[in-house]
């Protein structure tokens, strides 16, 4: 994110016109096409990779994939790029001293993924069916047989839902401390939320904020008490119970925030220069659902220190399994193992030609994940 305090160096890059790619007509007819025939035909499109979600773990994944000549097949989602299309100036990914836009970088992801023959349909996953292999996919009309799944279809920052949230999202306004607080050393800001992302997030910001105001709509917060305690005890951090968010205020970068008191009894400004939504995130896991397991947060579960999930032949990677790091790097990362992953699992299974491998799924795997459609 880029903050009105910070002075923006040129990206290195500036100029490559790397803008991320619309949607391309005909993209779905140019994959049936490679892969088997056109799906005018309405035949199935096989694949040895279906990789779901175009952010920075299923591009990933693409590259490894792709270099690992498996020819995968991302279907990236309407929104394709995830969440670094939302954010501006992104200085913790390795490798791009001066900082880079999100889209720009999502751009250089995706190019790189192409360049290795991936082919990516700017489409939702509608509807899965993962009881045999090749399992069955369905986006924009078209389905897909694919010999193995990597689902990376990442979560979702929830937003308070207010018109000057959306104008001011990158000017200020930030769903991750982590990834922005740095831009505001020595600077007021406020977070919003009640649990113990939002305290962790507030004593987190303490490392560069001069002020921390956190803020919750609540008598009481919902988080530990532990971490209650600390942010209480710490002397930048200041708590307003019982506080709404009217408004974020700001022309092009936030200045203020018009607070409700939640007993009606008037409004009161507060002047900080970031706000730091922290009400949580939701994993996209809705068509993944009856099917893969999750945890008590809903967020995919993987089999021990790999990226596999309880079907054979289906792997998990980036934030949709992920309410820990929650960083485009490691995202990445469980990207490259997820292609990995697949890849060794594709070597371990006996040679069959793709449409005949309707291999059932193992009876564990049943078990793990309950009743299935
Ligand atoms: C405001 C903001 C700023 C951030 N800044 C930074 C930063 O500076 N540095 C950093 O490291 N991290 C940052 N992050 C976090 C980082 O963006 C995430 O950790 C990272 O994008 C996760 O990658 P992912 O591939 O797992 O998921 P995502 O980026 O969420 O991508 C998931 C993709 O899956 C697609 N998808 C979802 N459902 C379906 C479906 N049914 N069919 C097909 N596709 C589907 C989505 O459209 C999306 O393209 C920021 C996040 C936010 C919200």
């Amino acid at each position: 994110m880029s903050n009105h305090a910070t002075t923006k160096k040129a990206s290195p890059l500036t100029g490559l016109n790397l803008t991320f790619l619309a949607p391309a007509a005909g993209d779905a007819a140019a994959v049936a096409s490679r892969a088997t025939k056109p799906e005018a035909t309405g035949a199935p499109v096989a694949a040895r990779v279906v990789i779901v979600g175009s952010g920075p773990a299923g591009l990933t994944a693409a590259i490894y994939a792709a270099r690992a000549n498996l020819e995968p097949i991302v279907i990236g989602g309407i929104a394709g790029g995830g969440q670094l299309m939302i954010t501006s100036g992104v200085e913790n990914y390795p490798g791009f001293p001066d900082g880079i836009e999100g889209p720009e970088l999502m751009a250089l992801f995706r190019k790189q993924a192409e360049r290795f023959g991936a082919r990516i349909v700017d489409a939702d996953v509608d509807r899965v069916d993962l009881s045999s292999r090749p399992f069955g996919l369905w986006a924009a009309g078209v389905e897909y047989r694919a010999q193995t799944v990597i689902v990376a279809t990442g979560a979702s920052a929830l937003w308070l839902g207010l018109e000057s949230e959306t104008r001011l999202r990158g000017r200020g306004v930030s769903a991750c401390a982590t990834c922005d607080g740095f831009f505001f050393r020595d600077k007021a800001v406020a977070v919003v939320g009640g649990g113990d992302s939002a305290l962790e997030e507030a004593l987190y910001l303490t490392h560069f904020a001069s002020k921390v105001h956190l803020i919750h709509r609540r008598e009481a917060f919902r988080g530990s008490k532990i971490m209650q305690d600390r942010a209480a005890a710490h002397p930048k951090v200041e708590m307003h119970l019982n506080r709404t968010i009217e408004e974020i205020v700001g022309a092009d970068h936030v200045e203020a925030l018009r607070l409700g008191k939640a007993d009606g009894s008037g409004e009161e400004t507060l002047a900080v220069d970031g706000v730091f939504v922290a009400i949580g995130h939701r994993p996209n896991v809705e068509v993944f659902r009856d099917w893969l397991a999750t945890d008590e947060k809903g967020y995919l579960t993987t089999l021990g220190a790999t990226t596999a999930s309880a079907i054979d032949g289906v792997f998990v990677a980036g934030d949709v399994d992920d309410h820990r790091y929650r960083q485009a790097v490691t995202a990445a990362g469980e990207g490259c193992r997820a292609a990995i992953d697949a890849e060794r699992w594709l070597e371990a299974q006996a040679p069959g030609p793709a449409e005949a491998s309707a291999v059932s799924m193992p009876t564990t795997a049943i078990a793990a994940t309950g009743s299935r459609p």
